[in-house]
């Protein structure tokens, strides 16, 4: 049985300068940004497990933190492509600012602006576009992660209000954010189409937050549970219809893994920057490191897994933009280009030695920022997942 593909359904990228003007522009004006405000800080944003306030408030200015909302909602109405791009030069100097504006721009506004009517945008996208709130998105459950469908919070519509009651864990942003994509069960005998899609205002009576995660990576954000206990929420702040909830993730996750992708890209990237530049002016057995064969081929294998997971997530991005079905691309550039950034760090520290090992050098930092990119938004087992059922359905369908 051989598969073939009836069409095309890439039309390819192949470098930064066959990009049009506008996303060069994106990635010029990212690329200085992080220089400047996020890779001289980063340090201090992990090891004080800083939340970068000022960083992401200019973010917001520069129409960063919502990329892909249109401009009359107050965001910078670009494409897939520029949000990949942009996501991968912050993430480069900054991978905790990375999952701030991620989180912000696929996870929170992404449904709200695809799902949410007229009444729920102009409340809930406009003054999220622009940096004066930040949004989170609530799915995850202590007793089910990988299995979002098993949701066990519940909203029950009691005298005109939904009454929420549950727990959300690990949300990011869940300290900041000012509302949040919450998704409940409203009828539990249709399992995972009982879940409905909420858009919950922080603060709000009835929910409180968990402690602040002490994370491996990432440590400039905020991670922390969602407690709902008789939590009311307005009718009208359901997002689409009733049920849909699960529907809604689902497609969230499709497009937020190309951020994460991207994310994680800017992070094997960092790792390959700092080996390439430490390798240079050490000298060892009267030569620069770099020139030693061994140090070499960690070069060519941290480029080739980088510049091959660039590749899939600029196409993922593309069918995005295009309309077409991207879910299958979306997991492969999730799974390669996090898969990229963890090898891209532990190469990183190899070629650095002793100091690759100490916080002197931010090849530890990126190590432990790497390691996130495998869990979050789908683990590397769930991607492999989604990439099979798919491959299969091509061939049988
Ligand atoms: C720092 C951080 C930030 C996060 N931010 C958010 C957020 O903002 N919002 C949110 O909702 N969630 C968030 N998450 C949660 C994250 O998405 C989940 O941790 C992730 O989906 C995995 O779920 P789990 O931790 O429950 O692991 P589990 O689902 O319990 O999985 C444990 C292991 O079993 C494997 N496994 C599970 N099912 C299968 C299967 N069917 N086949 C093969 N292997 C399987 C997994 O791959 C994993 O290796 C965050 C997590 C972290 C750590």
């Amino acid at each position: 049985m051989i598969f073939v593909p009836n069409k095309l359904t890439f039309r390819g990228i192949a470098s930064l300068s066959q990009l049009s003007e506008t996303h060069q522009m994106i990635h010029k004006m990212c690329r200085d940004f992080a220089e400047g405000e996020l890779k001289p800080n980063a340090a201090k944003f992990d090891r004080e497990h800083m939340f970068p306030a000022e960083q992401v408030k200019k973010l917001g200015e520069l129409g960063l933190l919502a990329v892909e909302i249109p401009t009359e909602l107050g965001g910078a109405g670009l494409d897939a492509l520029a949000y990949a791009i942009a996501m991968e030069e912050i993430s480069r100097g900054c991978a905790s600012t990375g999952v701030i504006m991620s989180v912000n721009n696929s996870l929170y506004l992404g449904p709200v602006y695809k799902f949410g009517s007229d009444e729920q945008k102009n409340k809930y996208v406009r003054p999220f576009s622009g940096g004066q709130k930040i949004g989170c998105f609530a799915l995850s459950e202590p007793g089910n992660g990988s299995d979002a469908g098993a949701a066990s919070t519940t909203a029950v519509l009691t005298n005109g209000k939904y009454v929420l009651n549950g727990s959300k864990c690990w949300i990011t942003n869940g300290y900041e954010s000012a509302a949040a994509v919450v998704f409940a069960t409203t009828d539990k005998s249709k399992k995972h189409k009982g879940i409905s899609a909420f858009i919950v205002d922080k603060p709000s009576d009835g929910l409180s937050l968990g402690k602040k995660e002490d994370k491996l990576g990432i440590r400039g954000s905020s991670t922390c549970t969602l407690n709902f206990e008789d939590c009311q929420v307005d009718p009208g702040n359901i997002l689409g219809e009733p049920g849909f909830g699960f529907k809604i993730a689902m497609m969230t996750l499709d497009a937020g893994r190309i951020g994460i992708a991207a994310q994680a890209l800017g992070i094997a990237q960092a790792s390959l920057d700092v080996a390439v530049d430490y390798a240079e002016k050490r000298t060892a057995f009267g030569t620069s490191i770099l020139k030693l064969q061994s140090i070499q081929n960690k070069i060519a294998d941290m480029a080739l897994r980088l510049e091959s997971a660039r590749l899939l997530t600029w196409r993922a991005a593309v069918l995005k933009s295009s309309k077409e079905p991207y879910t299958k691309e979306a997991a492969m550039a999730k799974l390669a280009a996090s898969e990229a950034a963890t090898f891209n760090a532990h190469q990183s520290i190899q070629i650095l030695g002793g100091m690759g090992y100490v916080s002197d050098m931010p090849a530890e930092r990126h190590y432990r920022d790497a390691r996130i990119t495998e869990i979050y938004e789908g683990t590397s087992e769930i991607q492999r997942l989604v990439i099979a059922a798919n491959v299969i359905k091509q061939y049988t369908s």
